[in-house]
């Protein structure tokens, strides 16, 4: 039986840096490549962080029905999910990895209800700024860009079913493993005490209060984004 995790980040929250670390540690876990319109960064190369796709073909792919889910993210390019990850995953008995953004959550949790989602919150806004400047993929504007975008992300935090504050990087990749595999051994009606410990810290229901300080510093609390 495949889960589906879905994991999504406000842009330079470091989810690329973990997704890479856990995929390294967790076995039997597909990750989905997705497709998109947007130009390649840095050393990024087509089939290996997505496929890049001209906006007439990735047309053609929403018209034939190729995809599981997609969207328009910062209301530019098109990023979408095959479903062809999906029946692989299914095929070969693996759980499948999305990394997507908060509208492709939506439509993920619409399509498979029994889906784990994880949100990935950078420590605070200030943090979240240098780490898109550390970065230095993108110009000034993009970052500002980013950063108004992070705002607006963060609202749908309480839709996601673990919360994972992106602190100190070793933490999170332990934090982020223990959440895929206490998940995988509850549908097999396993548990591990350790790893369900550490998943259940990270509970949306756990982590409220340890969020106020960060909504603050974006100008959210929890009652304006409820
Ligand atoms: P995203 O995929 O969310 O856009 P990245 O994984 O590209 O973000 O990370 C953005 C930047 O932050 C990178 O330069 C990365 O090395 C750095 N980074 C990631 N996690 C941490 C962390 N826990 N502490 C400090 N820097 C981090
Ligand atoms: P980036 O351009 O920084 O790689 O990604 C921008 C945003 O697009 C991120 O939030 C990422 O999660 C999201 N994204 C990547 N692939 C997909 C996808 O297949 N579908 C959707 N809906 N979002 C995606």
């Amino acid at each position: 039986m495949t889960t589906v995790f879905i994991i999504s980040a406000p842009s330079g929250s470091g989810k690329s840096t973990l997704v890479k670390e856990v995929r390294g540690r967790v076995a039997n876990l597909e990750f989905s490549i997705s497709y998109t319109t947007r130009q390649p960064r840095g050393n990024e190369r087509d089939g290996r962080e997505y496929f890049f796709k001209a906006r007439d073909e990735f047309e053609k792919m929403i018209a034939e029905g190729e995809f599981l889910e997609y969207a328009e993210v910062y209301g530019e390019d098109y990023y979408g999910t095959a479903r062809r990850f999906l029946e692989k995953a299914r095929a070969e008995g693996s759980d499948l990895l999305l990394d997507i953004d908060v509208q492709g959550a939506d439509e993920i949790r619409r399509e498979i209800p029994d889906s784990v989602s994880i949100f990935v919150l950078p420590p605070n806004r200030g943090e979240l700024e240098r780490r898109l400047r550390e970065r230095g993929q993108n110009s000034d504007a993009v970052i500002r860009q980013r950063l108004d975008a992070a705002g607006r992300e963060i609202e749908n935090y309480g839709k996601y079913g673990y919360i994972l504050v992106n602190d100190r990087l070793e933490e999170s990749v332990k934090a982020l493993e223990a959440i895929l595999l206490s998940e995988r051994l509850q549908r097999l009606d396993r548990t591990d005490a350790g790893l369900s410990d550490i998943a259940k810290s990270y509970r949306l229901e756990n982590v409220r209060e340890r969020l106020q300080p960060i909504l603050q510093s974006f100008g959210k609390t929890a009652a304006s984004v409820k």
